[in-house]
């Protein structure tokens, strides 16, 4: 366990623990559905605070992102000054945690909210990215794909004068710039074709591609019940497979800070940090 982690392991509840381990021994083959709060210990900021309200204004919607050049260059600005935060985040002792639960095989399935990719980097395989991947860029009009860190030095050549701007980061890779969008800013363009570029991420006013609905759906058909890690719940897009697992009759347990929408339904509830816990997990079931 890393420094921080064993601080925060002694003030862990052992009964909590132990209802945790037994829910995990009594349904070995587990959904795991991660939300921000996961990647925190990352470095990368959630949207949400402790009760599920927004910490700062709503994140872009498609509409508007498709709508005006002036949201694309809003966008674009904050991005750029955003995007290092994730781009170079490391996996935290809960990503590595739920790698090795894999490894010993108690996670049929790892569904992520996050776009951040840390699941992967810390060994996790098969994971299925609800709302995509921030480290990818697709062209709207020919298809053609990017690296997002491929786009990076682009970004800062061309628009020298934000680029050594200061701003705090965000979720998702996005900065907390005060940039409304009408000042000159050089949006990043399809180098096959000139066409829009857009993240490879799912935005708020989008719906999650139905093919990777129905894989998670299945996934948790052969589970036996649902881990939710680091995460409220409020966007529908992730609360729907606790109520899909308890319509069909698998029971749910959380793993997080702050209250969850899906609390009404939850067997188990651990109010506790992610990593702590789950390394504390990991430790009891020998995995
Ligand atoms: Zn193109």
């Amino acid at each position: 366990m890393t420094e921080s982690a064993l601080l925060n392991a002694a003030a862990l509840d052992p009964a909590a623990l132990d209802a945790l381990q037994a829910f995990v021994e009594r349904h070995p083959r587990l959904f795991v559905l991660t939300g921000a709060g996961i990647s925190t210990d990352s470095g990368i900021p959630g949207y949400r605070d402790e009760n599920g309200a927004w910490k700062r204004s709503p994140p872009i919607t498609l509409q508007e992102f498709l709508g005006s050049q002036a949201w694309r260059r809003r966008y674009w600005a904050r991005s750029m000054l955003g995007w290092p935060t994730v781009g170079l985040a490391q996996p935290n002792g809960a990503h590595r945690a739920l790698a090795r639960l894999e490894t010993a095989g108690f996670v049929r399935a790892l569904v992520t909210q996050n776009v951040d990719g840390l699941h992967q980097r810390a060994g996790s395989h098969g994971v299925i990215e609800l709302h995509g991947s921030i480290g990818h860029v697709h062209c709207l009009d020919c298809g053609a794909q990017y690296t997002r860190a491929s786009l990076q030095p682009l970004l800062e050549e061309n628009n020298p004068d934000i680029a050594g701007a200061i701003a705090e980061p965000a979720a998702d890779g996005d900065a907390h710039l005060d940039f409304d969008g009408s000042l000159p800013f050089a949006v990043p363009a399809c180098a096959a074709c000139g066409g829009m570029l857009k993240p490879s991420v799912v935005f708020f006013g989008e719906n999650v591609p139905r093919a990777r609905v129905a894989e998670a759906s299945a996934a948790l058909d052969e589970a036996d019940a649902v881990l939710v890690v680091g995460s409220s719940l409020m966007v529908y897009s992730g609360y729907r497979f606790c109520a899909w697992a308890q319509q069909r009759g698998k029971p749910v347990a959380a793993v997080n800070l702050g209250r969850t929408r899906a609390d009404p339904l939850l067997a188990l509830k651990v109010a506790a940090p992610c990593a702590a816990t789950l390394e504390a997990l990991v430790q009891r079931l020998g995995a």
